[in-house]
This record gives C-alpha cells, structure tokens and sequence, in this order.
C-alpha cells in the first residue's frame, strides 16, 4: 500500500549556503510576481490567465532575451517552475472558492509577493534529492547539514520503501526547513490488536484532549509544560510588540522574537499531537472525535488562539491516518451532535451550556461531571453502536444518533454509524509534517 507522507527537519546552513537558501526563495518570489503580472496583463486582454506550463515557455524565452535577467542562472530552474506550477494552483483554486467548489474560507485573488511580508519557499521536483545522517543533498545548493539525525527517512531510503516526490525549503522565524514529499511502501493494515476497543475523544480547550473509554477509564492529555510555558510567553511577547511603534527598528526586533516564540509553539503542539494520537491509534480500534467546524470556530476572535493553539485540525487528520496504519477506524459525529449539551447517563439535551461551564449538570437525573468527560461519554456511545453495525453488516446504513453522516470524509475516517473501511489510503496530506512517532 502506497501512502504520500512528509519529512521535516530543520537545516543547519553554512552562510554561503545560508545565500543560496535566500537567492533561490528570492527567485521563487520573482517567478510568482512575474508570472502574475504576466497573467493579469491577459486577463485584462483577453479575459483568461495562463497555465503553468505556459508560464514557463514565456519565462524561457524573455530570460534569454533579457540581459537584465541575467542573473536567472544563479538559482535551479525548479524554483521558477514550481513557483508557476504554485501560481497556477492559487489562481484556479481561486476559481473554485468562487464557484462554491472548495471547503474552508473563501479565498481571495493570488497577490503580489513582498519580501519579508511574504514566506520564503521554494521547491524542487527533480535532480538530485537526498538525505543521510545529519546531511540532506539538495539540486544546486549541494549537501547542508540538518539539525538533527535524518535516519528515520534514510532508512527508508536506503531499504527502498520510500521515494522523494519532492522537496520544498522553507523559513521560519530565523530558521531553514526542508520537508521531502515521499512516497512510502506500508505494508497493509493488520487487524487491530485489541479489537472491540473503543474510546471517545473530546478535544480541548483547556486540556489537549479528554477520553473515555470502553472500560471506563478517563484518559486526559493535559498538553506538555513546555508548552504552556512558551503559551505564556507568547502572550507576552504580543502585548510587549503591539506596544511598539509601527514601523520602528524596536518594532521589528519584537516582531522577530514574536515569530520565535510562534515557531516554538507550533513545534511543540504538532509534537504533543502526535505522541496523543499514535498512542491512541495503538491502543484503540474505535475513535470517535467531534468532527468540528474549525474554519466556522476561528472566526470567533475569542476562542480563536485558543482552538488554533490546541490544533483541532491537524489532530483530526493526525486520528485518520494513525487509525488507518493499525488497522482501526476514526469516527466522527457530526458537527451539530450535541456532545457537550447531552446528559450522558439519561439523554437529556440542554439548550444551552456556555463554554465558561466547566461542569456539566443534568437537571433530570442530577448528574453531575466534568464537562469535557461528559462529552467524551457521549462520542463513547456513539462508537459502541457505530461499532457494532459496522461488524454486524458490510453495508452502508443509515446514519445513527449522530444525524447527518459528515461530508467528504477523509481517507481512513468513517462518519458516525456510517460503514467505515479504515483501510482507505490513510495519506498523510503533503503539507503536514510527520514526525513518524
Ligand atoms: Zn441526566
């Protein structure tokens, strides 16, 4: 079974080559611009834009005629093509967010990259790509030391159960990254080796995760101290920016550390996320998470930090591969399943429960719990009868107490009482970084 997984790590460049990093996201940054303009010129004209690959024959040819790009063949070609191929995304994808055809915010017209306003990245789709110890060899730019051992995907490498797709560079804060697009051999899913396990999951606010599974055990991942730390501190660091005067050399100096701590903190969410979700992928056949409107939730300013910090997303996507990997199956209620407003021993729904409610309390049968463990309870029962049909019969069925069953589910996911076949293609999306835990 092939699955497309990414390779992260972090870069330790000597400066000549630190300049060639620059050069190459800087070309990257022109093609864009260059190609855009090129593309509104026409649209002006003639109503409609050009495809990448027209893109690159114009790009050849004004290259060679223009001695003021001359400077073109410092960089590999592949920063010029995949920065068209890039545009050419943005636009069309642009298209289908008008149209109604793309899930998530609408998206706006691709703009006109500026640097140090922008993301420096670049990408490589062919030429030589690979990595050993604490090296990765890339086109053009040679061999550059990593941060850390690259062994996890040089073994693969070396055993032939992976291959490169593609390598995109990238900076954050002051720090480089290459993440490797690869191809890789699983072999295909065992049964669960702990069928009929169950657990349901709520994802917090507060706590990482709370769960409850099927032998009544309460399982909670309070997020590691590192980072709350860094959350502190990060909070910090935003009111000491805001403070400075716009535009001021002190501004930007807050700014850069701001960006360090938001680095620092990302890293080590997407970590815990991924120590949290393998280990319940392990353990447990049946997961059921609340498939939540995150894009609808960001847009409540308040709680936005908050759900962003947790990642409800990227630990969603995280459940539905790791699920698939070991033979189990990710289920999720539908986004208006009440799971916090419902009483999970009588049933009973509230109309309304505030999110500054930490304890939930049943005014029928006087219940009264934790709130977050009342919900995972409840995403609990809906796994033992989602559970259940799904052994009892191959076909689909109606969906259960959930409601609707959710639209495009994701590879390795099943919509509540819905028939799941966990053994999909679990494939890790090509922007997520899988630190293969
Ligand atoms: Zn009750």
């Amino acid at each position: 079974m092939k699955v497309t997984q990414a390779y992260r790590f972090a870069l330790d460049p000597a400066p000549s080559q630190e300049r060639a990093l620059r050069s190459h996201a800087g070309a990257a940054r022109f093609a864009w611009n260059w190609g855009l303009a090129k593309c509104k010129e026409r649209y002006e004209a003639e109503g409609k834009w050009y495809g990448a690959t027209d893109l690159h024959k114009l790009w050849n040819a004004q290259k060679k005629a223009d001695p003021g790009l001359a400077w073109w063949e410092q960089n590999s070609k592949c920063a010029y093509q995949e920065a068209f191929r890039d545009l050419d995304r943005a636009l069309r994808d642009f298209i289908k967010s008008r149209k109604g055809q793309r899930k998530g915010h609408k998206l706006g017209f691709p703009k006109f990259k500026k640097r140090g306003r922008c993301r420096d990245s670049f990408r490589f789709s062919t030429g030589t790509m690979r990595c050993a110890g604490t090296t990765v060899t890339l086109p053009r730019l040679g061999t550059i030391r990593t941060h850390e051992s690259t062994r996890k995907l040089a073994r693969r490498l070396e055993t032939g159960s992976a291959r490169i797709l593609s390598a995109t560079v990238s900076r954050t804060a002051q720090r480089w990254f290459v993440s490797f697009t690869v191809e890789v051999e699983r072999n295909a899913p065992e049964p669960h080796a702990r069928p009929g396990s169950a657990i349901g999951i709520d994802l917090g606010v507060t706590t990482l995760l709370t769960g409850v599974d099927d032998t009544g055990t309460i399982i909670t991942a309070p997020g590691p101290r590192p980072l709350r730390a860094s959350l502190r501190k990060l909070r910090r660091a935003s009111r000491a920016h805001s403070r400075k005067t716009p535009g001021s050399a002190n501004r930007r100096k807050h700014a850069a550390r701001l960006a360090r701590i938001h680095a620092r903190v990302s890293h080590l969410r997407a970590d815990a996320l991924h120590k949290a979700t393998t280990t319940l992928a392990a353990r447990y056949q049946t997961v059921v998470a609340e498939d939540l409107n995150v894009a609808g939730m960001v847009r409540n300013r308040r709680m936005a930090r908050a759900i962003s910090d947790q990642g409800f997303g990227a630990a969603r996507r995280m459940l539905g591969y790791k699920t698939g990997w070991h033979g189990g199956q990710l289920i999720l209620a539908d986004r208006f399943y009440p799971s916090s407003k419902t009483c999970s021993a009588c049933g009973t729904a509230k109309a309304k429960l505030a999110l500054s409610e930490r304890v939930f309390t049943c005014e029928s049968c006087g219940l009264v719990l934790d709130r977050d463990q009342n919900a995972a309870r409840n995403l609990l029962s809906l796994a033992a009868s989602g559970a259940e049909r799904l052994n009892a019969c191959g076909a689909a069925v109606r969906p259960g107490p959930a409601g609707h069953a959710a639209l495009n589910q994701e590879p390795g996911t099943a919509p509540a009482g819905k028939t799941g076949t966990a053994d999909g293609q679990p494939a890790a999306a090509g922007s997520e970084n899988s630190y293969a835990h």
